[in-house]
């Protein structure tokens, strides 16, 4: 479990420090802000969708590690999925996050469900992936 802690930190910080896809994205077909007022975590994303498939994510803006850390993560989970992939790891990541065992799709995501114990900070976590679901909703 220490190692598990560890891993778990240290993939937060890498990802905070040199967060993946984050800029803007062009060309894009969807942006779309999310605001996290709690912890004041702010952010952008940049959703580029070809048919059923995103092939392109990005996003900007300022937050803590944890929610820095959870869009850099997601990004590289969704890119190159479709849509509907994208958004079944979206509810299997707020499931995760929120309590329950997590899904064997989530695969490096897993590393977060500690967060499920924070529960000052699941709002940071689920932030990127809140802010994926309302850019492409109907
Ligand atoms: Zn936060």
């Amino acid at each position: 479990m220490a190692l598990l802690d560890a891993l778990y930190k240290e993939i937060i910080f890498e990802h905070y420090k040199r967060p993946r896809n984050h800029g803007e994205l062009h060309p894009h077909t969807h942006r779309q802000e999310g605001v996290n007022p709690g912890c004041g975590d702010e952010l952008t994303l940049f959703l580029n969708i070809e048919g059923e498939r995103l092939v392109g994510v990005s996003f900007t803006g300022e937050g803590c590690a944890i929610s820095r850390a959870s869009a850099s993560l997601m990004t590289e989970a969704i890119k190159g999925k479709s849509l509907t992939e994208a958004l079944t790891l979206a509810g299997q990541f707020k499931a995760m996050i929120h309590g329950a065992p997590p899904a064997e799709e989530l695969g490096e995501l897993t590393l977060l469900q500690g967060i499920s114990k924070l529960h000052a900070r699941v709002k940071c976590a689920t932030l990127a992936w809140v802010t994926l679901e309302q850019a492409v909703k109907p």
